[in-house]
């Protein structure tokens, strides 16, 4: 029988550089402001791209560590919406990891008044009196893929019940990305394990997603296989190139599908362990994917035939390697499904905004 017809409106309209070197390249001929995280950008590079961007530079502000949160998106706002007020046409450059990237995406975007924008973050309405800046982002890790997606997240930990806000208007793409492996380099090992398992979070999520299609399935199988594949040689031999150059194409392959489809159940499940016991966001996804990954079979066989392709073995097999290869990496699976509160939480997490894109959701 033939498949049926597929009508799939496929699109990202960001401009990718990719190779070493590539963040070399970048040149400015207009104003241009830079966000940077301080522990990502080296001195050198920092003393090379201002040597290019020249007389170009209109300011420049430091990421220093942290959740990208709603009050460190105001504070970056004060500093950087007055030079943009008065450059008009500059372009933001960020320069960093997600956290650097995601604010970026946020701060681009310059209202009129500043005290409407933390409601306006919020509530994630873009007003229409709001000023578009292009946006060039470089990241310096190899796993969150928010070069490539449109969305950004910020975390509102001033209220009673902290929350993660997704701000995600229609035109929020950046005009260029720079993935530039030299810039992973910075990235400490600890932290380069999290980013990757970030990555094969959004390449499974990909594949155990009700936007699934055929061409996010390669992306993300392709995605999927490097991280497996490479990131226990980076971890053997941190000074190995093949390794970080194959992350860093994993990441931008599962950005590119996750733009996509978005992510899914692991995800939703992440944000409490991220705000309630400080785990990275990496590892946060990663100890749950084996049980998601068991709840997604059989709900698809689409899914269940792209999950076998992941290990080269049947998907309930590939389940329990995925265990294996997670514990090699020192992280261990959790599971809700053991206790009446855990069940009630997987339930209430289905059905939230991420748990819906989820295969196996109701
Ligand atoms: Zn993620």
């Amino acid at each position: 029988m033939a498949a049926p017809a597929l009508h799939l409106a496929w699109s990202n309209p960001v401009r990718i550089h990719w190779g070493a070197g590539c963040f070399q390249s970048l040149v400015a001929d207009a104003p241009v402001v830079v966000l940077a995280d301080r522990a990502a950008l080296s001195y050198e590079n920092e003393t090379l791209l201002l040597e290019r961007l020249g007389h170009h530079c209109k300011g420049w502000s430091w990421f220093q560590g942290g959740l990208a949160s709603v009050a460190l998106a105001q504070t970056l706002c004060e500093e950087i919406w007055p030079v943009l007020r008065t450059h008009p046409n500059a372009t933001v450059l960020a320069i960093g990891g997600g956290s650097t990237l995601d604010l970026a995406k946020v701060l681009r975007f310059r209202f009129e008044d500043s005290r409407t924008a933390a409601d306006a973050w919020r509530s994630n309405q873009l007003p229409a009196s709001a000023s578009r800046h292009p946006l060039w982002l470089a990241p310096t890790t190899a796993g969150t893929g928010s070069e490539v997606t449109r969305w950004a997240t910020l975390w509102d930990t001033e209220i009673l019940q902290p929350v993660k806000l997704s701000w995600s208007p229609a035109n929020g793409y950046a005009e260029h990305a720079f993935v530039d492996v030299e810039l992973s380099w910075s990235c400490p090992l600890r932290h380069s394990r999290d980013c990757a398992l970030d990555t094969l979070s959004h390449a499974l999520e990909a594949l155990w997603n009700r936007n699934a299609s055929p061409i996010s399935e390669v992306l993300a199988l392709d995605a999927a296989r490097l991280v497996i594949e490479m990131l226990p040689v980076l971890l053997e031999q941190p000074a190995k190139h093949e390794a970080r150059v194959a992350l860093a194409r994993a990441s931008l392959l599962a950005g590119m599908a996750m733009s996509h489809t978005q992510t899914a159940l692991a995800h939703a499940l992440s944000y409490e362990l991220t705000l309630n016991e400080e785990m990275p966001h990496g590892e946060a996804c990663a100890v749950w994917l084996p049980m998601v990954w068991e709840l997604a079979m059989g709900a698809s066989p689409a899914c269940d035939t792209a999950l076998a392709r992941v290990f080269d073995v049947p998907a309930a097999e590939g389940v329990q390697t995925l265990r294996t290869w997670l514990h090699q990496l020192g992280i261990a699976g959790r599971d809700l499904r053991t206790t009446a509160a855990g069940r009630a939480t997987l339930d209430q997490e289905m059905r939230s905004a991420r748990g819906r894109n989820f295969i196996a959701s109701p």
